[in-house]
């Protein structure tokens, strides 16, 4: 990887793919990881980006195919990853029931959500909006060579947070990135939670704003949720519309 001064970032055209399916991953009991191989396709993409996945013999009122961020780095060779909240559509059914060695068609990369990691980031993540900054963050960690990260992750319960364990062992190496949770309906879960509690707040978010350096700040959830923090973001924090990025996971409702 180059240096954090390094060349500006070169999006790659989208093109289709044949992908291999490897494996999927529970992440939490509502979330799956499924991983495939993009050997010898191809296939390149900037830290974050996402695809349209589409998965053969699918009858879905809304089509065979869906776009997910991947939630792999361009540092993990050979991979691409989507981390997937499970539901009871034909097609996530049909994604679950994918076996080794099948293959489905990827188009993209698609999105222009792009981690620079010469600048500081604030990342804002409720629930499955954390797919996209597990790959910058995997991706930060991987080249080591970046400005601050911090990620504000919220979840319904602690048993919810996706990706924990990865991520608490890269902060925990890695002192330019930090991990703020907050479980938002401790008492549904009856899981122990003796961590922050409650939405991500404006005071929770000023405090970050206060210690980074003018940081790009991201937030990616579902639309009530990304609509809800960017309305505070702006109205509330005065946070400028050119150090704002975020992606909707149309599709979900709340
Ligand atoms: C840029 C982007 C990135 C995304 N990344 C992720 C990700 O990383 N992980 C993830 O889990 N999801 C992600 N999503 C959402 C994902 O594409 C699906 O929409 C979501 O997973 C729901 O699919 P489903 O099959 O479970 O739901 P379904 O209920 O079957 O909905 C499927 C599709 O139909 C449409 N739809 C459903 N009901 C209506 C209605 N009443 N009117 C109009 N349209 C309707 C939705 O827009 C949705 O696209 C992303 C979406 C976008 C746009």
């Amino acid at each position: 990887m180059g240096s954090l001064s390094g060349s500006p970032l070169r999006m790659a055209a989208p093109g289709r793919y044949q992908f291999e399916f490897l494996e999927s991953t529970r992440e939490t009991p509502t979330t799956s990881s499924y991983r495939f191989s993009t050997s010898g396709t191809g296939f390149r993409y900037l830290s974050n980006q996402a695809i349209r996945l589409i998965l053969p013999r699918v009858q879905d009122p809304w089509g065979p195919a869906r776009t997910f961020s991947l939630s792999s780095s361009p540092s993990e060779p050979d991979v691409a990853q989507v981390t997937v909240k499970r539901t009871a559509s034909p097609y996530k059914v049909a994604l679950d029931a994918l076996t080794p060695g099948e293959r489905v068609l990827a188009l993209g990369p698609v999105g222009d959500l792009l981690y620079d990691r010469t600048r500081e980031s604030l990342f804002i993540a409720g629930g499955i909006g954390v797919s996209p900054f597990r790959g910058m963050i995997r991706y930060a960690s991987d080249t080591g060579d970046h400005a601050r990260v911090v990620l504000l992750y919220s979840a319904r319960s602690a048993r919810e947070f996706a990706f924990k364990s990865e991520l608490d062992e890269i902060a925990r190496k890695d002192p330019r990135i930090s991990i703020r949770y907050t479980v938002t309906r401790p008492a549904e879960s009856g899981e122990p939670w003796e961590g922050p509690t409650g939405r991500i707040d404006a005071r929770t978010v000023q405090i970050e704003l206060e210690r980074l350096v003018r940081p790009r700040v991201f937030v990616v959830g579902t639309p009530g949720m990304a609509i809800e923090t960017l309305d505070m973001l702006r109205q509330r924090l005065g946070v400028a519309e050119a150090d704002l990025e975020y992606e909707f996971f149309r599709g979900y409702r709340g």
